[in-house]
């Protein structure tokens, strides 16, 4: 089997009955990858901030052959409070029991201005979906997470939490702050069966893409589905040990 995550080969079984949560699973990559995890096996839990969109995909879960049946999680990730994210791991734990992975890859882009223009409400609202709610999450559901034998948090981060770009402001200070925040976690859990990854999917056609980049050639971009192999990778047991890496889909 392939060690690069990017051309990870996968059976189709390879999530056979993992507890998965994948916040901002109503669209975009998110989204693609609940359907993918579903196929595989997977009993997937879709977070997302409107019910409507998120049971969408639920029926379309429903409608693969042999898939469980999901749940789903409504949360809005900007205004949720202590007992929103309590609530949320309790319903966890007491409908199913159990989390075997934790997909972070809700998020928004913001403002595309300079620093020097930057509206200060705006960039704590980026801030806060981005991170605050990622370490909020995380934090309710570890215990869930450290019951399981092998466990993998995934965040999801971009080529701006890597190397900082002009105009790209609070989100590319947040996607930095989740490398850090998957490292810590990491490291909190070296000796632990909880692994934590970051994936950057890369220039990937969505929703947020078109927001960013409205005038691109969307032809030219990769599928959300196309992006998918190294969360496989992470969320499955060919990861087991690897931990506090920053991965790319492209
Ligand atoms: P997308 O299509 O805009 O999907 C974002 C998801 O997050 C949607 O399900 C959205 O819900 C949800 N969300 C946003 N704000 C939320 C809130 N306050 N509470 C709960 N859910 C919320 O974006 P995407 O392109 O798939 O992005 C997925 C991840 O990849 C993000 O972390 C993004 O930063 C990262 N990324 C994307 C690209 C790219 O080119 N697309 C490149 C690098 C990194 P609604 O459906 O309700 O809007």
């Amino acid at each position: 089997m392939s060690t690069d995550p990017r051309a990870y080969k996968y059976s189709g079984d390879v999530l056979q009955d993992r507890v998965i949560l994948i916040t901002g699973s109503s669209d975009g990559i998110g989204r693609a990858l609940a359907l993918e995890a579903a196929r595989l096996g997977a009993q997937v839990i879709l977070h997302g901030r409107n019910a409507k969109k998120l049971e969408k995909v639920y029926d379309e879960i429903l409608a693969i052959d042999g898939a469980a049946r999901p749940s789903i999680a409504v949360l809005d990730l900007a205004s949720a409070n202590a007992d929103g994210y309590t609530t949320l791991a309790n319903s966890v734990a007491d409908d199913i029991g159990r989390l075997d992975g934790l997909v972070h890859n809700a998020a928004i882009v913001g403002d595309r201005f300079s620093i020097e223009q930057y509206d200060a409400v705006a960039w704590q609202k980026v801030m806060h979906v981005n991170v605050t709610a990622s370490f909020a999450l995380t934090q309710v559901l570890l215990p869930l997470l450290r019951a399981s034998d092998d466990a993998s948090v995934v965040f999801t981060s971009s080529g701006v939490g890597r190397t900082g770009r002009a105009y790209w402001g609070a989100y590319a200070a947040s996607k930095f702050a989740i490398e850090g925040l998957s490292q810590v976690l990491a490291d909190e859990h070296r000796h632990a069966s909880l692994r934590s990854n970051c994936v950057n999917p890369g220039a990937t056609r969505t929703g947020m893409r078109l927001e960013a980049f409205p005038a691109e050639d969307r032809s030219l971009l990769k599928t959300p589905e196309q992006v998918l192999a190294p969360y496989i990778y992470l969320l499955g047991p060919d990861s087991r040990g690897v931990t506090g890496q920053s991965f790319d889909s492209q």
